[in-house]
């Protein structure tokens, strides 16, 4: 792209004052700055061309590269001048100060136009229902216009008035320098009206909270900490801005028999110490009804079973998780004279047969023999 002379993007003669620069330049800022045209790609090339003009003729160095080798002498690799033209912001140019006066927040508006807030309702749900979703009516505040006042604030049967300072526009102009600048009114902040008598009801404020019923659609196999966004169900927007959202944060309640950990659910199954070595079978509980589990003759506490399908389906998609029972093998307790009999003789038989009957004392046993040898008791 042939490169357009900076004195003519600038629109000022060759010898042109450093404060005719400034001038030409703020007058260009103002008209073409991204801020006050979004979404305008011609307006901030152009934005960025006398920015880089500026930047270039305003420093003296820079200024007598130019006047002698044109863009040549100031371009990136030739005589170490950089090209700048970055997206700067107003406030680089003008100072932060200036900004806040300039635009009064946001493109002159005042107030007008603000997205309202975005809130937060958390939500405590049962292991169930975040497994299986569900629909939940939750009621959250919002803000409505006071019936009493119409939303005006002023008190029924009177009238809010038209800012005198402003003379009902919400803006004051000031003259600053050579520009003028265009502020929020500080006596109405922006609203363009104010209340002599305020309404009693909303005490002035034109709003009131009540309460709304939302209908949540809380998808199946959410968990703890996560979000459902509700868009524009949050705060509604000052002076026709668009509403924030709502976002429902998850909690789930601890479970009396499960764990939930990723997609897998975990639970204890007691195992009569009998069935445990025998084996047998088991009822076993899930989230959507019973299973069988088989035990197999020999098991000990804290094996693991792995009931394939039955834990949770993930929100994101994905493999359903699994339910993973952890045997606890149960001592039997207020045993009768008869029962202590049979256990002894059980006991007995077991001695006779040998260690291979208790696995863990024979290597534990084992072990402790090893350490005392090791230590020469
Ligand atoms: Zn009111
Ligand atoms: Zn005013």
């Amino acid at each position: 792209m042939a490169k357009q002379d900076y004195y003519d993007v600038l629109g000022v003669p060759r010898n042109a004052s450093e404060a005719d620069l400034k001038k030409a330049f703020r007058r260009l800022a103002m008209k073409y700055h991204p801020d006050r045209n979004p979404d305008d790609g011609e307006a901030e090339a152009k934005f960025k061309e006398a920015k880089l003009a500026h930047d270039v003729l305003s420093d003296p160095k820079k200024r007598s590269a130019y006047d002698q080798f044109g863009h040549a002498g100031v371009e990136a690799g030739a005589g170490g001048f950089g090209g700048g033209g970055g997206a700067s912001s107003f406030s680089d140019i003008f100072g932060s100060d200036i900004f806040g006066d300039i635009f009064g927040g946001r493109a002159g508006g005042g107030r007008r136009n603000q997205r309202g807030v975005d809130l937060r309702y958390d939500l405590t749900l049962s292991l169930e229902d975040a497994v299986n979703g569900k629909e939940v009516k939750i009621r959250i505040p919002v803000q409505v216009d006071c019936q009493f006042c119409n939303g005006s604030g002023a008190k029924p049967g009177t009238q809010a008035k038209k800012c005198p300072t402003c003379g009902g526009v919400g803006q004051v102009r000031m003259q600053q320098g050579f520009f003028s600048i265009q502020q929020t009114c500080p006596d109405c902040r922006g609203a363009g009206t104010v209340i002599d008598d305020p309404c009693p009801h909303c005490r002035g404020r034109g709003r009131i909270q009540e309460e709304k019923t939302l209908a949540v659609k809380v998808p199946a196999g959410v968990d703890n900490g996560d979000r459902i966004r509700l868009a524009g169900e949050g705060d509604r927007g000052e002076q026709n801005g668009s509403p924030g959202d709502l976002y429902v944060q998850i909690q789930v309640q601890a479970h009396p028999i499960f764990t939930r950990e990723d997609n897998n659910l975990y639970c204890q199954v007691p195992i009569s110490f009998v069935t445990a070595a025998l084996g047998g079978e088991l009822e076993v509980p899930t989230l959507d009804g019973k299973v069988m589990l088989k035990i197999p003759p020999g098991t000990q506490t804290s094996q693991l079973f792995r009931i394939r399908n039955k834990g949770v389906k993930p929100v994101r998609g994905g493999a359903i998780g699994d339910l993973i029972c952890r045997a606890v093998i149960e001592v039997p307790i207020n045993l009768n004279e008869r029962q202590k009999e049979l256990l002894q003789e059980f006991e007995s038989s077991v001695q006779e047969g040998g260690s291979h009957h208790n696995p863990q004392s024979h290597s534990w046993l084992d072990g402790v023999k090893k350490f005392f040898e090791k230590m020469g008791l």
